[in-house]
């Protein structure tokens, strides 16, 4: 019996199949496991294919080692650009909500640099939290030095290189790379009062934040803490611009149901009073 992808015994994780291909027990029918039930039910819809992906690099299918092997490539840039999100950086982007919250908790984009280190082998709960932009590379520079091979020869590193690339590509899906380098969007220059700040990513400096205005005559620079002062007192600004919006439009919306009410009520008198005088012209009628 040949070895499947190690991906066909875990849980949480989809299993690698051949397309087309069958198990021996296949009935034509796909099935679908049911989470709650914990056990798997078939559906009306044709199998496509359940013959579980052999194992072909250690306890990898092909296309587990392959995405594997693309993980751990850009790994170090990804961990570094995850532990580069700052706090400042987090108020741009949050705009709205951030300006109450002046002290915010560790950035999602920290735990999961930690996460992704410490599948690699770094003993938990992975980075320190005083760690520079420098100690993180050299942390993660230390611990890509493996042999990929061996560590997908065993089932527990398998298993670990399965959530290692599932992780960065939940990374890249959130933080990526084209976003290394980016516009702030809120927040406008100190100097030409432009939103022209642009946020360069440490990994080519030195600093941990690197924001200079784009427009050709200023290139000003703003250092970190002017960044965090600029954010909190325009974001304020952005904030209760918003506020002032939508109290006009509640504002609007009230002015007009108010009419809607006037006019119904207004309806209701006229036809109560048609409704009285036809009775009297009735009763005049009878009499
Ligand atoms: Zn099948
Ligand atoms: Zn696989
Ligand atoms: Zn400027």
């Amino acid at each position: 019996m040949t070895l499947v992808c190690i991906t066909n015994d875990l849980d949480d994780v989809r299993s690698c199949i051949v397309n087309g291909q069958h198990a021996s027990n296949c009935d034509g029918m796909e099935w679908q496991y049911d989470r709650e039930a914990e056990c798997s039910y078939p559906t009306s819809n044709e199998c496509g294919g359940c013959l579980p992906a052999p194992a072909e690099f250690g306890v990898l299918c092909y296309t587990c080692f392959e995405k594997t092997r693309g993980a751990l490539k850009i790994a170090l840039d990804m961990i570094t650009h995850l532990r580069s999100v700052e706090r400042a950086q987090q108020l741009d982007k949050n705009g709205v909500r951030a300006a109450a919250t002046w002290i915010l908790p560790v950035p999602n984009t920290w735990r999961m640099a930690d996460e992704l280190i410490m599948l690699l082998g770094h003993p938990a709960p992975g980075f320190l939290s005083t760690a520079t932009t420098e100690d993180v590379k050299a942390v993660t520079e230390a611990q890509l030095d493996f042999d990929v091979n061996e560590w997908v020869s065993r089932e527990a590193g398998g298993e670990d290189a399965v959530h290692f690339f599932r992780t960065m590509q939940h990374a890249l899906a959130q933080h990526p790379f084209a976003d290394v380098e980016h516009r702030v969007q809120n927040v406008r220059c100190w100097e030409c009062r432009q939103l022209s700040l642009v946020w360069k990513p440490p990994l080519e400096f030195d600093g941990p934040l690197h924001i200079a205005c784009s427009t050709p005559a200023c290139e000003f620079v703003v250092d970190p803490t002017l960044y965090a002062i600029l954010a909190a007192s325009q974001l304020d600004k952005v904030t209760s611009a918003i506020r002032k919006t939508k109290a006009a439009q509640l504002a609007e919306a009230r002015a007009a149901r108010a009419i809607v009410k006037r006019r119904i009520k207004a309806e209701t008198r006229a036809r109560e009073k048609a409704a009285k005088e036809a009775s009297e012209c009735a009763a005049l009628g009878a009499a």
